[in-house]
Protein backbone atom coordinates (compact mmCIF):
# COMPACT_ATOMS: atom_id res chain seq x y z
CA UNK A 1 0.00 0.00 0.00
CA UNK A 2 1.10 3.52 -0.86
CA UNK A 3 2.16 6.46 1.20
CA UNK A 4 -1.05 7.97 -0.23
CA UNK A 5 -3.04 5.08 0.44
CA UNK A 6 -2.07 5.03 3.64
CA UNK A 7 -3.11 8.24 4.78
CA UNK A 8 -6.43 7.55 3.71
CA UNK A 9 -6.78 4.29 5.02
CA UNK A 10 -6.03 6.11 8.64
CA UNK A 11 -8.33 9.09 7.72
CA UNK A 12 -11.33 6.28 7.46
CA UNK A 13 -10.43 4.31 10.47
CA UNK A 14 -10.30 7.35 12.71
CA UNK A 15 -13.15 8.84 11.16
CA UNK A 16 -15.02 5.52 11.79
CA UNK A 17 -13.97 5.23 15.52
CA UNK A 18 -14.91 9.29 16.10
CA UNK A 19 -18.22 8.36 14.62
CA UNK A 20 -18.47 5.46 17.10
CA UNK A 21 -17.24 7.46 20.05
CA UNK A 22 -19.65 6.04 22.51
CA UNK A 23 -18.50 3.14 23.62
CA UNK A 24 -20.69 2.75 26.46
CA UNK A 25 -23.52 1.88 24.03
CA UNK A 26 -21.81 -1.41 23.25
CA UNK A 27 -21.48 -2.32 27.13
CA UNK A 28 -24.70 -1.18 27.80
CA UNK A 29 -27.03 -1.35 24.55
CA UNK A 30 -28.22 1.79 24.74
CA UNK A 31 -28.37 4.48 22.11
CA UNK A 32 -26.49 8.17 23.05
CA UNK A 33 -29.21 10.90 23.16
CA UNK A 34 -27.02 13.65 23.73
CA UNK A 35 -26.54 17.01 22.38
CA UNK A 36 -23.95 15.56 19.40
CA UNK A 37 -27.03 13.63 18.05
CA UNK A 38 -28.61 16.89 16.87
CA UNK A 39 -25.43 17.22 14.61
CA UNK A 40 -25.17 15.49 11.31
CA UNK A 41 -21.70 13.09 10.18
CA UNK A 42 -20.50 13.89 6.99
CA UNK A 43 -20.81 10.24 6.06
CA UNK A 44 -23.59 7.06 6.55
CA UNK A 45 -23.89 6.24 9.90
CA UNK A 46 -27.25 5.04 11.18
CA UNK A 47 -28.56 7.02 14.10
CA UNK A 48 -29.83 3.58 16.28
CA UNK A 49 -26.12 2.19 16.15
CA UNK A 50 -24.85 1.82 19.99
CA UNK A 51 -21.67 3.30 19.24
CA UNK A 52 -23.08 6.89 17.22
CA UNK A 53 -22.28 9.93 18.07
CA UNK A 54 -23.74 11.98 15.68
CA UNK A 55 -26.43 12.02 13.78
CA UNK A 56 -27.17 9.62 9.88
CA UNK A 57 -27.76 12.88 7.32
CA UNK A 58 -29.81 10.56 4.58
CA UNK A 59 -32.03 9.79 8.15
CA UNK A 60 -32.15 13.12 9.23
CA UNK A 61 -33.08 14.42 5.91
CA UNK A 62 -36.13 11.58 5.70
CA UNK A 63 -37.21 12.92 9.52
CA UNK A 64 -36.96 17.15 8.00
CA UNK A 65 -38.70 15.86 5.02
CA UNK A 66 -41.53 13.89 7.00
CA UNK A 67 -42.06 16.36 10.00
CA UNK A 68 -42.14 19.28 7.50
CA UNK A 69 -40.58 21.62 9.72
CA UNK A 70 -38.75 24.64 8.05
CA UNK A 71 -36.24 24.88 10.16
CA UNK A 72 -35.26 21.26 10.58
CA UNK A 73 -35.11 20.81 7.33
CA UNK A 74 -32.90 24.28 6.53
CA UNK A 75 -30.96 22.97 9.09
CA UNK A 76 -30.25 19.41 7.68
CA UNK A 77 -29.90 20.62 4.03
CA UNK A 78 -27.57 23.39 5.20
CA UNK A 79 -25.42 20.55 6.37
CA UNK A 80 -25.43 18.80 3.16
CA UNK A 81 -24.66 21.77 1.59
CA UNK A 82 -21.59 22.61 3.50
CA UNK A 83 -20.50 18.77 3.25
CA UNK A 84 -20.97 18.96 -0.37
CA UNK A 85 -19.72 22.01 -1.18
CA UNK A 86 -16.70 21.41 0.51
CA UNK A 87 -16.07 17.68 -0.10
CA UNK A 88 -18.48 16.27 -2.49
CA UNK A 89 -17.92 13.07 -3.05
CA UNK A 90 -14.71 13.19 -1.23
CA UNK A 91 -16.58 12.16 2.10
CA UNK A 92 -17.62 8.41 0.27
CA UNK A 93 -13.24 7.64 -0.20
CA UNK A 94 -12.04 9.39 3.25
CA UNK A 95 -15.26 9.79 6.13
CA UNK A 96 -17.68 7.09 5.45
CA UNK A 97 -17.18 3.52 7.42
CA UNK A 98 -19.51 1.72 4.98
CA UNK A 99 -16.96 2.43 2.71
CA UNK A 100 -14.51 1.19 4.81
CA UNK A 101 -15.59 -1.75 5.25
CA UNK A 102 -17.01 -2.34 1.64
CA UNK A 103 -13.50 -2.07 0.54
CA UNK A 104 -11.58 -4.08 3.16
CA UNK A 105 -14.02 -7.04 1.97
CA UNK A 106 -13.42 -6.45 -1.29
CA UNK A 107 -9.36 -6.96 -0.38
CA UNK A 108 -10.70 -10.94 0.69
CA UNK A 109 -9.27 -12.73 -2.57
CA UNK A 110 -11.58 -13.85 -4.68
CA UNK A 111 -12.17 -13.02 -9.02
CA UNK A 112 -13.50 -9.59 -8.92
CA UNK A 113 -16.37 -8.49 -11.15
CA UNK A 114 -15.03 -5.62 -13.76
CA UNK A 115 -16.52 -2.23 -14.72
CA UNK A 116 -18.32 -2.59 -17.86
CA UNK A 117 -21.81 -0.89 -19.56
CA UNK A 118 -24.00 -2.58 -17.22
CA UNK A 119 -22.46 -1.48 -13.77
CA UNK A 120 -21.97 1.88 -15.37
CA UNK A 121 -26.04 1.68 -15.55
CA UNK A 122 -26.77 0.51 -12.11
CA UNK A 123 -24.65 3.56 -10.74
CA UNK A 124 -27.71 5.77 -11.66
CA UNK A 125 -29.84 3.63 -9.43
CA UNK A 126 -28.87 5.54 -6.64
CA UNK A 127 -30.28 8.54 -8.04
CA UNK A 128 -33.83 7.01 -8.17
CA UNK A 129 -32.99 5.68 -4.71
CA UNK A 130 -32.16 9.35 -3.65
CA UNK A 131 -35.38 10.60 -5.22
CA UNK A 132 -37.61 8.16 -4.23
CA UNK A 133 -37.07 6.38 -1.12
CA UNK A 134 -35.51 9.55 0.67
CA UNK A 135 -37.47 12.19 -0.69
CA UNK A 136 -40.68 11.47 -2.34
CA UNK A 137 -41.94 8.31 -0.10
CA UNK A 138 -41.26 9.74 3.35
CA UNK A 139 -43.47 13.53 1.71
CA UNK A 140 -46.07 11.47 -0.26
CA UNK A 141 -46.64 9.03 3.12
CA UNK A 142 -46.55 12.26 5.28
CA UNK A 143 -48.76 14.45 3.23
CA UNK A 144 -51.70 11.40 2.71
CA UNK A 145 -51.65 9.74 6.13
CA UNK A 146 -49.67 11.72 7.97
CA UNK A 147 -47.36 9.56 9.17
CA UNK A 148 -43.37 9.85 9.19
CA UNK A 149 -42.28 6.95 7.45
CA UNK A 150 -37.70 7.03 6.50
CA UNK A 151 -38.43 4.88 4.10
CA UNK A 152 -34.83 4.29 2.95
CA UNK A 153 -34.03 3.25 6.37
CA UNK A 154 -36.89 1.38 6.67
CA UNK A 155 -36.94 -0.43 3.98
CA UNK A 156 -33.10 -0.57 2.23
CA UNK A 157 -30.38 0.91 4.67
CA UNK A 158 -27.86 -1.76 5.22
CA UNK A 159 -26.12 0.29 7.34
CA UNK A 160 -29.04 0.74 9.76
CA UNK A 161 -29.53 -3.14 9.71
CA UNK A 162 -26.09 -3.23 10.87
CA UNK A 163 -25.04 -0.94 13.16
CA UNK A 164 -28.55 -0.32 14.88
CA UNK A 165 -30.05 -4.26 14.15
CA UNK A 166 -27.43 -6.51 14.61
CA UNK A 167 -25.10 -4.83 17.14
CA UNK A 168 -28.57 -5.09 19.35
CA UNK A 169 -28.94 -8.29 18.64
CA UNK A 170 -25.47 -9.91 18.33
CA UNK A 171 -24.61 -7.94 21.74
CA UNK A 172 -27.16 -10.25 23.32
CA UNK A 173 -30.20 -7.87 23.22
CA UNK A 174 -33.54 -8.56 22.57
CA UNK A 175 -33.77 -10.41 19.24
CA UNK A 176 -37.30 -10.82 19.10
CA UNK A 177 -37.63 -6.82 18.73
CA UNK A 178 -35.63 -7.42 15.73
CA UNK A 179 -37.46 -10.19 13.95
CA UNK A 180 -40.27 -10.44 11.63
CA UNK A 181 -41.18 -10.29 7.90
CA UNK A 182 -39.17 -6.94 7.38
CA UNK A 183 -36.58 -7.51 9.04
CA UNK A 184 -35.79 -10.87 7.76
CA UNK A 185 -35.49 -9.10 4.27
CA UNK A 186 -33.16 -6.29 5.52
CA UNK A 187 -30.82 -9.16 6.71
CA UNK A 188 -30.88 -10.78 3.29
CA UNK A 189 -30.14 -7.06 1.59
CA UNK A 190 -27.37 -6.72 4.06
CA UNK A 191 -26.00 -9.95 3.54
CA UNK A 192 -26.24 -9.39 0.03
CA UNK A 193 -24.37 -6.59 -0.27
CA UNK A 194 -21.92 -8.02 2.46
CA UNK A 195 -21.06 -10.57 0.31
CA UNK A 196 -21.12 -8.55 -3.25
CA UNK A 197 -18.42 -6.18 -1.85
CA UNK A 198 -16.66 -9.07 -1.50
CA UNK A 199 -16.97 -9.59 -5.96
CA UNK A 200 -17.34 -6.03 -6.56
CA UNK A 201 -15.75 -2.97 -5.58
CA UNK A 202 -18.17 -0.59 -2.91
CA UNK A 203 -21.03 -2.43 -4.59
CA UNK A 204 -23.32 -0.33 -2.01
CA UNK A 205 -21.80 2.90 -2.63
CA UNK A 206 -21.52 2.51 -6.71
CA UNK A 207 -25.19 1.09 -7.07
CA UNK A 208 -27.30 1.86 -4.26
CA UNK A 209 -26.51 4.66 -1.82
CA UNK A 210 -28.10 7.54 -1.78
CA UNK A 211 -25.64 9.92 -0.13
CA UNK A 212 -23.34 9.39 -2.85
CA UNK A 213 -26.12 10.01 -5.33
CA UNK A 214 -26.84 13.25 -3.28
CA UNK A 215 -22.98 14.22 -3.03
CA UNK A 216 -22.31 13.49 -6.81
CA UNK A 217 -24.23 16.81 -7.70
CA UNK A 218 -21.59 18.60 -5.62
CA UNK A 219 -18.17 16.51 -7.34
CA UNK A 220 -17.49 18.74 -9.97
CA UNK A 221 -17.55 22.51 -7.87
CA UNK A 222 -16.47 21.42 -4.51
CA UNK A 223 -13.45 22.86 -2.72
CA UNK A 224 -11.47 19.63 -2.02
CA UNK A 225 -11.35 16.64 -4.52
CA UNK A 226 -9.84 15.59 -7.66
CA UNK A 227 -10.12 17.43 -11.05
CA UNK A 228 -8.40 16.35 -14.38
CA UNK A 229 -7.02 19.44 -16.87
CA UNK A 230 -9.18 18.78 -19.83
CA UNK A 231 -6.35 21.18 -21.75
CA UNK A 232 -3.98 18.54 -21.17
CA UNK A 233 -5.79 15.20 -21.05
CA UNK A 234 -5.09 13.42 -24.43
CA UNK A 235 -8.32 11.04 -23.25
CA UNK A 236 -6.05 8.05 -23.35
CA UNK A 237 -8.26 6.21 -20.37
CA UNK A 238 -5.66 4.96 -18.57
CA UNK A 239 -7.02 6.76 -15.74
CA UNK A 240 -10.22 5.10 -16.41
CA UNK A 241 -8.88 1.82 -16.30
CA UNK A 242 -6.94 2.29 -12.87
CA UNK A 243 -10.34 3.59 -11.14
CA UNK A 244 -12.84 0.88 -9.73
CA UNK A 245 -15.50 3.79 -10.10
CA UNK A 246 -17.77 3.89 -12.90
CA UNK A 247 -16.04 7.55 -13.98
CA UNK A 248 -15.97 8.89 -17.29
CA UNK A 249 -13.29 11.22 -16.04
CA UNK A 250 -11.40 11.83 -12.53
CA UNK A 251 -13.27 14.39 -10.78
CA UNK A 252 -16.72 13.08 -12.45
CA UNK A 253 -19.93 12.78 -10.21
CA UNK A 254 -18.89 9.27 -9.70
CA UNK A 255 -15.20 9.68 -8.56
CA UNK A 256 -14.65 9.73 -4.80
CA UNK A 257 -11.27 11.30 -4.76
CA UNK A 258 -9.48 8.46 -3.43
CA UNK A 259 -6.02 9.80 -5.92
CA UNK A 260 -5.16 6.40 -7.42
CA UNK A 261 -5.39 7.47 -10.73
CA UNK A 262 -3.14 10.61 -10.38
CA UNK A 263 0.57 8.87 -10.75
CA UNK A 264 -1.07 6.91 -13.71
CA UNK A 265 -1.72 9.82 -16.04
CA UNK A 266 1.15 10.09 -18.42
CA UNK A 267 0.49 14.12 -19.11
CA UNK A 268 0.30 14.86 -15.45
CA UNK A 269 -3.64 16.24 -16.17
CA UNK A 270 -4.93 14.74 -12.70
CA UNK A 271 -4.50 16.71 -9.70
CA UNK A 272 -5.79 17.18 -6.44
CA UNK A 273 -8.14 20.32 -6.13
CA UNK A 274 -6.58 23.35 -3.68
CA UNK A 275 -8.90 25.98 -3.28
CA UNK A 276 -5.87 28.06 -1.83
CA UNK A 277 -4.45 28.00 -5.20
CA UNK A 278 -6.82 29.03 -7.64
CA UNK A 279 -6.51 27.52 -11.20
CA UNK A 280 -8.79 28.70 -14.32
CA UNK A 281 -9.67 24.99 -15.00
CA UNK A 282 -10.65 24.25 -11.68
CA UNK A 283 -14.81 23.92 -12.53
CA UNK A 284 -14.34 22.50 -15.86
S1 LIG B 1 -4.85 9.29 -17.80
FE1 LIG B 1 -4.61 11.53 -17.96
S2 LIG B 1 -4.47 11.91 -20.16
FE2 LIG B 1 -5.29 9.84 -19.93
S3 LIG B 1 -7.55 10.13 -19.99
FE3 LIG B 1 -6.94 10.16 -17.84
S4 LIG B 1 -6.64 12.34 -17.37
FE4 LIG B 1 -6.64 12.15 -19.60
S1 LIG C 1 -11.09 8.90 -10.78
FE1 LIG C 1 -9.14 8.69 -9.67
S2 LIG C 1 -9.45 9.79 -7.76
FE2 LIG C 1 -11.48 9.44 -8.66
S3 LIG C 1 -12.20 7.51 -7.70
FE3 LIG C 1 -11.20 6.98 -9.64
S4 LIG C 1 -9.06 6.50 -9.10
FE4 LIG C 1 -9.96 7.63 -7.36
Amino acid sequence: MGKHNLKRRFIQLFCAALYNANLEGFKERTIYKGDGKGVCVPGLHCYSCPGAVGACPIGSLQNAISSKSPGMLFYVLGSLLLFGVFLGRMVCGYLCPFGLLQELLHKIPSPKLKKSRVTKALSKVKYVVLAGLVILLPLVLSIKNGVSVPSFCKYLCPVGTMEGGLSFAVGGGSFAEQTGVLFGVKLGILAVIVIGAVFIYRIFCRFLCPLGALYALFNRYSLFGVVTDQTVCTACGKCRAVCKEDIHLPGDHECIACGDCIRHCPVNAIRRKNPFVKRKDDKK
